[in-house]
């Protein structure tokens, strides 16, 4: 270590302060370590400063210390060191997209018959990138390639689509008969399945596959919270810093055809059949979810995590509060600790205002 040059952050390795600890977000290896709030102010106050100046201002009473925090840093090339230290600009945390609807969810079940070619025509035009459809029960297979046949056919804006449909007895077949002829299919997860496996894409399969014993009864099973979810990417990070990281430019059509923000949600803005998605995405009504940034989010806004996490406005802690923290998660931004969201007794009042009985029993 140069102790005698100033040293920076590198620009992509950005702090996040929580109520009791912090990180730093490593932007460019998706990595994330959790420091000390006292080593977040030293970085906060003093880059740009020697660690020789830097011991000297706290009068040489704390330079093991010191030593320690900054050798932790270079060792994991958080920081650098330099001279120049003007001419190393922070990054833009902007988040921009040119899309007016970038991720869109169309949930299908057994019953589902409203009309899904109508509602992927007018994604079109919102210049829609991503697609989920999900089967909750029967997985509907002749839906899901008419689905897929006609954004092969379309020059869908459509980029990636990913698949979630329970387990049957010729899944393989039906994977190896799509895996080819639809290659926007990145995706597959497979639930109900009699085993666990993860396929990762490989020279024979452009797809993700993933089956998991798991089983996913409804949309009710979405939005758990969940380190395995975290991401600290450029693209999360700046999106989450500035807009929900769950819902912003998102548009979802629920199993009964009804227009959402997404399928789990109360509120619904008429069925895909009778209503433009152009007339809902101009009433601020649904927008207005988009701007909920996890810094306006209660207990959130305190967590040292805020900006790799995701998010969930369908079930929160409180019913009542747009801005209250998402029900499933079970991590305490003050002690640090991850619990069973399930079984948390405070949260009994809103599992059973959303019905959510079904999928806290265990096994
Ligand atoms: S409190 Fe939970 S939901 Fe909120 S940012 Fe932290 S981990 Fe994510």
């Amino acid at each position: 270590m140069k102790t005698n040059i100033p040293f920076k952050l590198f620009a992509n390795c950005i702090l996040v302060k929580g109520i009791s600890r912090s990180t730093i977000c490593d932007l460019q290896r998706n990595d994330v370590r959790v420091i000390p709030n006292d080593l977040y102010d030293l970085l906060i106050e003093n880059e740009g400063k020697t660690i020789i100046g830097i011991k000297e201002l706290y009068e040489n009473k704390f330079d093991d210390i010191i030593e320690e925090y900054f050798q932790f840093l270079y060792d994991n090339e958080f920081i650098f060191f330099t001279k120049q230290t003007t001419i190393f600009p922070k990054l833009s945390m902007d988040w921009s997209d040119s899309t007016i609807i970038n991720n869109s969810i169309i949930d299908i079940d057994e019953n589902s018959n409203y009309d899904i070619v109508n509602i992927l025509k007018q994604l079109n035009t919102l210049h829609c990138r991503h697609l989920e459809i999900r089967n909750f029960n029967n997985a509907r297979v002749n839906i899901l390639e008419d689905i897929l046949s006609f954004l092969n056919e379309s020059e869908s804006t459509i980029q990636s689509v990913e698949i979630l449909l329970p387990f049957f007895k010729d899944i393989e077949e039906w994977i190896t008969s799509i895996k080819d002829k639809f290659l926007r299919v990145d995706f597959i997860r497979v639930f109900k399945s009699p085993f666990n496996q993860n396929r990762v894409p490989n020279k024979d399969c452009k797809a993700h596959i993933m089956f998991t014993k798991q089983n996913y009864i409804s949309e009710l099973c979405c939005g758990k919270i969940s380190q395995k979810f975290f991401s600290a990417n450029m693209k999360a990070f700046t999106e989450s810093m500035n807009y929900n990281s769950c819902l912003n430019k998102k548009l979802s059509i629920d199993k009964n055809g009804i227009i959402k923000n997404c399928p789990s949600m109360q509120n619904g803005y008429g069925s895909s059949d009778s209503v433009r998605l152009e007339d809902v995405i101009s009433d601020s009504n649904f927008t207005k979810i988009w701007n909920i940034s996890k810094d306006k989010i209660s207990v959130c806004k305190d967590c040292e995590f805020r900006h790799i996490c995701t998010d969930c406005r369908a079930y929160t802690e409180n019913p009542e509060d747009e801005f209250s923290k998402p029900l499933k998660c079970g991590y305490n931004p003050k002690t640090n600790e991850w619990s069973d969201w399930s079984t948390n007794p405070l949260k009994e009042k809103a599992i059973s205002f959303y019905n959510l009985q079904a999928v806290t029993e265990k096994p």
